[in-house]
């Protein structure tokens, strides 16, 4: 069964839900395409009281909302109540500076008048992952639906709660049927929906190899794709660092969400004179932390999504040790219930080590130290990712030299990583293509029609 809420902490399977037969997709896609002939025309002020209603109604029932991502993949509730509003934020966001951002651009041509008119695409289609359940559906449908487009998505098999939850909400905001739908479809059914001429364009936030898949599917059918993927971001710490505070933002971005955002700090690259000082302190910081039930408020170390992702990252921590990295601690299981992972942290990972190739995604940390600044951004570039990173130091001026030398799409002085709606979010290399939210979210599927106006008599 792919689409179950199954709780992490304690494996009780509280419902299961069944996939549409094709032709219930068949007959989404027209309601999808029938609604976005409409919508295409419904002026921007119109469609900014639907979504602004959608933002208005996560605001107030954040709990609501927040429960099913704590009780389907284990986030801890604080830090779901957080991303209820978050995506709340962005929601209202897009309903209030949609028009602006798409506004037609006058040119300046030699002859006659022109400008640049942004028309949407049509019907899109989301793939998204489990990790943050609303947010990444936030960043997908505000901005599509403010520029026009119609959007369908196939969420992640372990949160169909949320997924049933967001698709609701739209309903309630006062959406046409057809202008946000939730599908609870296979693999096999993706590649129909990728396939089907009615589909414009394609977004998919999730795996290197889902999005090797899913943008191959999209190219074969000349449709264009945005694609939003892992992650192994560089944590650099540079000698003149505020070493208790780095500690602090070094366990914040290591372990929110469990260690499970793409954009989570995953490689510790600290120069030599704080090293040792940096590992002792970060491990008494991680050794801290309270596992326990995600819906208390004392619980400081929740479980992973599923037993799967614990089973799967206790195995790549084995290998990653098989093969001559060091354990600092962790490494297992806990021996309780529920999908528990120990906060882990590696070291002595060569380069000839599969791990110091891989995204870990969960609680696990691996340490490297180096000589200097020159030898830490070199090491951070020796990546096939390049989503995000940081850099600590007291020099705001180096800190920046830094981050234009690290080679990907986000980099962040004095602070681990942060996402606003405002902020422009997305990678280079293996992370993917496209950039979501702020107002570069919204143009990567309208067209940008060029209307240029002459006399008729103008020669020509
Ligand atoms: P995943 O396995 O790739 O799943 C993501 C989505 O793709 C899910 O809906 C999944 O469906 C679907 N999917 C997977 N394989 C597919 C296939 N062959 N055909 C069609 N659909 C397919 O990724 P995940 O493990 O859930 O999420 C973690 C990954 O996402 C990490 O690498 C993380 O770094 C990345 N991520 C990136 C960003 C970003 O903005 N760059 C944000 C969050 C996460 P099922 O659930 O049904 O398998």
């Amino acid at each position: 069964m792919t689409y179950q809420s199954v709780n992490p902490y304690d494996g009780k399977t509280s419902k299961t839900f069944t996939e549409l037969t094709d032709k219930e997709l068949d007959t989404a896609i027209a309601t999808a395409a029938t609604c976005f002939e409409t919508w295409r025309t419904t002026s921007f002020a119109d469609r900014a009281v639907i979504v602004a209603k959608a933002a208005a109604i996560m605001h107030a029932n954040i709990d609501e909302y927040a429960r099913p991502v704590t009780l389907e993949m284990g986030k801890l509730f604080a830090q779901a109540r957080g991303e209820v509003k978050l995506s709340a934020d962005i929601i209202d966001y897009y309903a209030k500076n949609a028009e602006r951002f798409l506004a037609p651009q006058p040119l300046s041509p030699a002859t006659g008048e022109a400008e640049i008119v942004s028309t949407p695409f049509g019907v899109l289609f989301g793939v998204e992952p489990w990790n943050f359940p609303y947010y990444q559906l936030a960043r997908f449908a505000a901005p599509n639906l403010m520029a026009g487009n119609v959007v369908m998505v196939k969420h992640a098999g372990c949160v169909p709660q949320c997924a049933i939850a967001f698709e609701k909400l739209w309903r309630d905001a006062g959406a046409p049927p057809g202008a946000y739908t939730n599908l609870l479809i296979s693999y096999k059914q993706v590649d129909r929906v990728i396939d089907d001429p009615r589909i414009k364009g394609i977004a998919l936030t999730g795996s290197v190899e889902a999005g090797q898949i899913v943008a191959a599917r999209a190219g074969k059918n000349l449709k264009k794709s945005t694609m939003e993927l892992g992650g192994s971001d560089a944590f650099i710490v540079l000698e003149d660092a505020d070493l208790d505070k780095t500690v602090e933002w070094a366990v914040w971005g290591k372990m929110n969400n469990t260690g499970q955002c793409c954009v989570a700090a995953k490689r510790f690259i600290v120069v030599e004179p704080l090293a040792d000082k940096f590992l002792a302190k970060f491990q008494a910081a991680l050794a801290a932390l309270t596992p326990g039930d995600p819906m208390d408020a004392k619980t400081t170390l929740g479980p992973l999504s599923t037993e799967a992702a614990l089973v799967k990252l206790v195995d790549q921590v084995k290998r990653a040790v098989g093969k001559g990295a060091k354990l600092v601690m962790g490494g297992d299981r806990i021996d309780r219930a529920g999908a528990f992972m120990q906060p882990t942290i590696l070291t002595d990972i060569k380069p000839t080590n599969p791990a110091f190739r891989e995204e870990f995604f969960g609680p696990v940390a691996l340490f490297f130290r180096v000589k200097n600044e020159d030898e830490a951004i070199a090491l951070a570039n020796d990546s096939e990712f390049g989503l995000g990173g940081c850099v600590f130091t007291a020099d705001i001026a180096r800190g920046k030299r830094v981050a234009s030398r690290v080679d990907t799409g986000m980099m962040f002085v004095n602070h681990p990583t942060w996402t606003t709606p405002d902020l422009p979010f997305g990678g280079i290399k293996n992370s993917g293509y496209g950039r979501e939210l702020s107002s570069l979210g919204i143009q990567e599927f309208v067209n940008k029609k060029l209307v240029r106006v002459s006399a008729i008599d103008a020669p020509a």
